[in-house]
């Protein structure tokens, strides 16, 4: 199912162009538009689910597994020396757009990242 007025459908979807680094039948992952750190990530499912409750059980299972690969791959490109992974559900807990979506955010020994 898409939502035709969710951006993130559409980016997921390339219907709106983005820099991804990862791609599969299920999963793209772009770089964020305002990255927190060099190299801020996000895993889109191609499929619309505002949030994690949503998001059917083969789906989470599959999340983590394309964001450890993503993230194994990413470590040696950007030669970070951590990795944080977020994922916010509702607006309480700082979710700004309504399609589900992990952040992968390297960190760097140093940087001044707040989550
Ligand atoms: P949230 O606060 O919902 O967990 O995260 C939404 C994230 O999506 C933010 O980090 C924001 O910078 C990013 N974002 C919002 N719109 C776009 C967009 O059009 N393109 C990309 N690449 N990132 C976006
Ligand atoms: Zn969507």
């Amino acid at each position: 199912m898409r939502d035709e007025n969710c951006i993130f459908c559409k980016i997921a979807n390339g219907e709106i162009p983005s820099t991804t680094v990862y791609e599969d039948d299920d999963f793209r992952v772009i770089l964020d538009l305002s990255p927190a750190s060099k190299g801020h990530a996000l895993i889109l499912p191609k499929e619309h689910y505002a949030n994690l409750y949503e998001l059917p059980d083969e789906a989470a299972s599959k999340v983590l597994i394309v964001a450890k690969n993503v993230v194994a791959k990413m470590t040696k490109a950007l030669g970070c020396d951590g990795y944080n992974l977020v994922q916010n559900n509702g607006e309480a807990a700082g979710q700004t757009v309504f399609h589900f979506h992990m952040h992968l955010i390297p960190r760097y020994k140093e940087d001044q990242v707040g989550l």
